[in-house]
């Protein structure tokens, strides 16, 4: 297993593990698009005691022994931490460092799916921006 790497977006937290990864999955919950303000998240799985942090985390109690760790700095995301799972953490996999090697091998809640990603096919696709930033054309 090779060493697992992350960060929020300012970089004041970091976490690392030699895992084992206990799973890889999209989670399409509600309570997931609201925390991440995103149309789904995907985690990796993690035993709590096998993961070292740096820096200050802050988490909100999203349910009752649910909690939702995230930068106090920038406001990422970092975990999803629940009494019903003790012994484990579930890492945003959008933290990363490397996120080239990420499979999910699940995806789980579909029934609260966002329906709006089914129109993403039928979408105009842009390698950059739609538009130039600050409206010059
Ligand atoms: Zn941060
Ligand atoms: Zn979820």
């Amino acid at each position: 297993m090779t060493m697992l790497r992350g960060r929020c977006l300012c970089g004041a937290v970091t976490w690392s593990s030699a895992g084992p990864v206990t799973r890889n999955l999209v989670c399409h919950c509600e309570n997931c698009q609201r925390a991440t303000s995103s149309p789904f998240t995907a985690f990796v799985g993690l035993p709590s005691d096998a993961v070292t942090w740096t820096g200050d985390v802050t988490h909100f109690e999203s349910s009752p022994g649910t909690h939702r760790g995230f930068c106090p700095a920038c406001g990422s995301r970092l975990y999803f931490r629940s009494d019903r799972w003790p012994e484990e953490i579930h890492i945003h996999a959008a933290t990363l460092a490397d996120q080239s090697g990420y499979r999910p091998d699940a995806q789980v809640v579909l029934a609260e799916r966002a329906a709006w990603l089914d129109h993403l096919d039928a979408a105009d696709r842009h390698e950059g921006f739609h538009k130039a930033p600050g409206g010059a054309r």
